[in-house]
């Protein structure tokens, strides 16, 4: 088949207020088969990605033929060159990313197989999901043991501490010890707080301190991982394909890699990256990877056997845009039996 039409919309969120896609700002993607076929895929960079794919991305893939893998690799390979002088990352790559998984959904419904057996099959029937949020009590009803607390650096460094090892009994305390418990500083720690925090901590068994200095900073990530062990330290959410991933391969500045399958260029670049992480001997726990995007990567067994899902809190309001996304049932997360990623669009957004 031939892709004869393709078209990104910004979704009209309605619930932004206190949702993560405020800042994220999530984009879908729909490609269109000579043959009727009709993909879906999430991307990220906003109104900006959406004129990228629109204006730009469009007419370099009406025409191409997807008949395997293979030619998506190709077509990846091709828009990620046509638009490398302005975007080998950020929201160029954001929109790629969407345009990407739309072809593999794409791909996955004109074959009348799930994503996951494009990718080899379910090798995981299963995949153990972690709530990130900061509503432990809920997680804890949901039958979640493992778990990330977003912990931005607000004030002094003493209610800073105090907050975050409050935290830590409190999660250890509910999930009980064999739970995982990770902390997501958002780039909000310098070096030798992470390391303070690491001692205080010692006794919690924190499983990853995330994203605690810019991604940028190669040289002070690679300097801060041994000082914080046995505490991994993760990150990746802010890198974009596997040539960003090679660089911190090369500089040896993470200990978990956490790409975003709907930003770091699609499940192409993800499956590129997860090579890399296993040459390497790195572990790979995509950013929310709970969400279809990922967790068919995951339910193949590619990367480890953990999903992220922002939760949020109790009763929050939220924006579904995908339709027959799983939920979590005990902590654990099964993939949709429908073909593609096996979700469907919610029309009232677009
Ligand atoms: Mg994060």
């Amino acid at each position: 088949m031939k892709i004869s039409d393709v078209k990104a919309v910004y979704p009209k969120y309605q619930h932004v207020g206190k949702s993560w896609r405020t800042h994220f700002w999530q984009i879908a993607v729909r490609v269109e088969s000579d043959a009727g076929v009709v993909g879906w895929g999430y991307g990220g960079g906003g109104v900006g990605a959406v004129e990228v794919v629109n204006r730009h991305l469009r007419e370099l893939l009406v025409g191409r033929r997807v008949n395997d893998v293979d030619d998506i690799s190709e077509i990846w390979d091709d828009l990620y060159f046509a638009c490398l002088p302005y975007g080998r990352g950020g929201l160029a790559v954001m929109g790629l990313s969407g345009v990407d998984l739309a072809l593999w959904d794409m791909l996955g419904r004109a074959e009348g197989k799930r994503v996951c057996e494009l990718l080899g099959g379910v090798r995981r029937e299963r995949v153990r999901a972690y709530a990130t949020g900061q509503d432990i009590a809920w997680y804890r009803d949901l039958g979640f043991t493992a778990h990330k607390s977003p912990q931005h650096r607000r004030d002094r460094a003493e209610e800073d501490r105090g907050r975050i090892l409050a935290w830590a009994a409190e999660a250890r305390r509910e999930l009980g010890p064999e739970a995982l418990l990770m902390v997501d500083a958002y780039m909000s720690w310098e070096a030798d707080f992470a390391v303070e925090m690491a001692a205080q901590l010692a006794s919690q068994r924190i499983y990853w301190f995330e994203d605690v200095l810019l991604p940028d900073d190669l040289e002070g990530l690679a300097a801060l991982r041994p000082r914080i062990a046995p505490i991994l330290l993760a990150g990746g959410e802010h890198d974009f394909t596997a040539h960003g991933f090679a660089r911190l391969a090369g500089a040896q500045a993470l200990d978990l890699w956490q790409p975003d399958v709907t930003w770091c260029g699609g499940l192409t670049a993800a499956l590129r990256i997860a090579a890399l992480a296993e040459k390497h001997g790195i572990p790979l726990v995509p950013h929310r990877g709970g969400e279809v995007w990922g967790l068919h990567l995951l339910a193949a067994g590619i990367g480890e056997d953990l999903a992220e899902l922002v939760m949020g809190r109790r009763g929050d309001s939220r924006d579904q845009v995908w339709l027959g996304a799983p939920e979590p049932t005990d902590g654990y997360l099964c993939l949709p039996e429908e073909p593609g990623f096996g979700v469907r669009v919610n029309e009232e957004l677009l």
